[in-house]
């Protein structure tokens, strides 16, 4: 791999939420400077070629000192993907390349003097959201005074929520935000005391509860292209100009067939 590309980035933790969901701490051998939901590419060689992909940075800038830095990453595994099923496989100890600068512009809006901040997420869409909590509890002036948030997480089934107690411990040391966690398919969670239904049924619930209108409030998606595409239109409805509406695309669906390319994985997340 070409180093002045890349840098070679070592797997320091690692932790499997479920049997496709996981995380990896990475340690980079050098500064590695971003904002908090910015991404990073990740590149695996192998003799079949150099594979890489974007991936949001869960932790948040200065998680490990200069000369240093450590990344931090939430996956999601696409079993017929390129590149998951080679990070999927490994572990601590394992090399794994990251190009040189992060990249991105999903980061909180400070140009419309939106106090009031929408956040939504399906499954490994939280990651941005991660970072800019944790900036926010390292560093109280991360935003600005009575800024609030209310964040939406949704995933199928509550074991895909990798975050949640962190969330939750974030969100008791914040006071501007909350933080709501929703399970799609609850009759497969029989556990599951908590909201019920997918990120894009809960927007208008969660942004008129908390007094969140349009014009004055930035509204952030994250993840799933369906969500992203119905959350926007209900916003829209609701008030929300389009410059006030921010995305992160995490892919494409296959635009005949889905079914028949992606069916346990475009299935699976979906709903
Ligand atoms: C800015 C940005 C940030 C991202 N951050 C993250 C992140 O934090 N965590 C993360 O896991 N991914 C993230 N992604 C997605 C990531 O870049 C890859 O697309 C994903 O990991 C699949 O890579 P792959 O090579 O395994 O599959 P590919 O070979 O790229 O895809 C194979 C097929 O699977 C479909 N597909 C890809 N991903 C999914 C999915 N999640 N669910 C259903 N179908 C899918 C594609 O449409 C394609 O048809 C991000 C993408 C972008 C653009």
């Amino acid at each position: 791999m070409d180093a002045n590309k890349y840098h070679a980035a070592m797997v320091t933790a690692r932790r499997d939420f479920c049997s496709d969901l996981w995380m990896l701490r990475l340690r980079l051998p050098a500064p590695f400077p971003f904002q908090p939901g910015q991404y990073a590419t990740l590149a695996v060689e192998d003799a079949e070629g150099v594979h890489e992909r974007a991936y949001s940075i869960v932790s948040s800038p200065g998680e490990a000192g200069p000369p240093e830095a450590e990344l931090e990453f939430f996956f999601e595994l696409v079993p017929q993907g390129e590149l998951t099923p080679r990070l999927y496989r490994l572990q601590v100890g394992d090399t794994v390349h990251v190009r040189r600068s992060a990249k991105g512009l999903f980061v909180l809006d400070r140009k419309r003097g939106h106090r009031q901040h929408l956040l939504v997420a399906t499954v490994t869409g939280v990651a941005p959201y991660v970072s800019m909590l944790r900036s926010w509890v390292r560093d109280p002036a991360w935003a600005p005074p009575e800024t609030r948030i209310v964040l939406i997480d949704a995933g199928s089934r509550s074991w895909e929520f990798g975050y949640a107690d962190e969330l939750r411990a974030l969100a008791a040391r914040l006071p501007g935000v909350e933080v709501v966690l929703s399970v799609s398919r609850p009759w497969e969670d029989a556990g599951w005391t908590g909201e019920r239904g997918r990120a894009e049924d809960l927007v208008r619930k969660y942004a008129d509860a908390a007094g969140f209108k349009g014009g004055e409030t930035s509204a952030y998606l994250c993840g799933h292209p369906q969500m992203i595409e119905n959350a926007k239109g209900i916003l829209s409805r609701c008030g929300f100009s389009k410059p006030d509406i921010h995305e992160e695309i995490y892919f494409v669906l296959p635009k005949t067939g889905a079914q028949a390319v992606t069916p346990a994985v475009a299935g699976a997340r979906s709903e």
